[in-house]
């Protein structure tokens, strides 16, 4: 079996070839703005089952190739809101959501990059750590402890092995606890038989899992997790609804 016969990593159904694409497609093409070809072909396949769609080449790349292709100098041009503008967003919006209730709550930014977020977050008196494999690949995640909130932006469609990903949240959260993340869902945007021309599904941004709705939901499930969407790019998963998350949680 070759890496592209791979069955489907969330629900184990058989899959087949999407569409190939060149590795410096990247999300600065909803932009307009297009890298010149690297010559190096990218294969996504999708599960007709669940809808996920993955590199499956990708998946089988170390922690080194990634940093050195993808997570390179580079990074900044076709991701230019990752240093500075998302994380700043993303601690006014939680601090708008739980700022109140912030004594309650031990945070955890999962993929947290140079850890700015949960920086920014402590400077508001929050318990707040960042945790990256690729910023932090000296710490393990078993001396991180537990968590009430997990916070994962842009971390699901970037992750190779997402079984994995899923048993890490299940281990770092508290039983009442909960997970926010976002990652854009392909609803409407993949079909068999039509080319893969979806900003999101860029290899140069390191996009290789990309999630319609039912697998994000049977991934959750499947880890013992309910999932809730705020919108197509925004999620939550629980396994018991903390006190402090009742208001945005019903
Ligand atoms: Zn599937």
């Amino acid at each position: 079996m070759t890496p592209l016969q791979t069955p489907c990593p969330i629900c184990n159904s058989a899959t087949s070839l999407l569409d190939v694409v060149d590795f410096n497609k990247s999300c600065e093409e909803a932009r307009h703005k297009f890298l010149p070809l690297a010559g190096i072909p990218v294969y996504y396949t999708l599960c007709e089952n669940c809808g996920f769609c993955f590199a499956p080449e990708l998946y089988e790349w170390s922690i080194a190739q990634f940093s050195q292709a993808i997570y390179n100098a580079d990074y900044i041009t076709i991701d230019p809101d990752y240093v500075d503008i998302r994380p700043r967003a993303n601690a006014k919006n939680l601090q708008a959501l739980f700022g109140k209730q912030k004594q309650h709550i031990r945070h955890l930014d999962y993929g947290g990059g140079s850890g700015l977020l949960s920086d920014l977050l402590r400077e508001q008196h929050w318990q707040s750590q960042s945790y990256d494999p690729f910023y932090n690949s000296e710490l393990s995640l078993d001396s991180l402890g537990k968590f009430d909130l997990i916070t994962a932006y842009e971390v699901f469609e970037h992750v190779p092995d997402v079984k994995k990903l899923m048993a890490d949240l299940s281990r770092l959260l508290n039983d009442e606890g909960l997970v926010l993340f976002s990652t854009l869902v392909s609803d409407g945007h993949l079909q068999k038989n039509q080319r893969l021309q979806w900003w999101y599904a860029a290899p140069r941004n390191g996009h290789i899992s990309l999630f319609s709705k039912e697998s994000l939901s049977l991934l959750a499930g499947n880890a013992g997790f309910t999932l809730g969407s705020f919108s197509a790019g925004f999620h939550a998963m629980w396994k018991t609804v903390p006190s402090w998350a009742s208001h945005l949680i019903e």
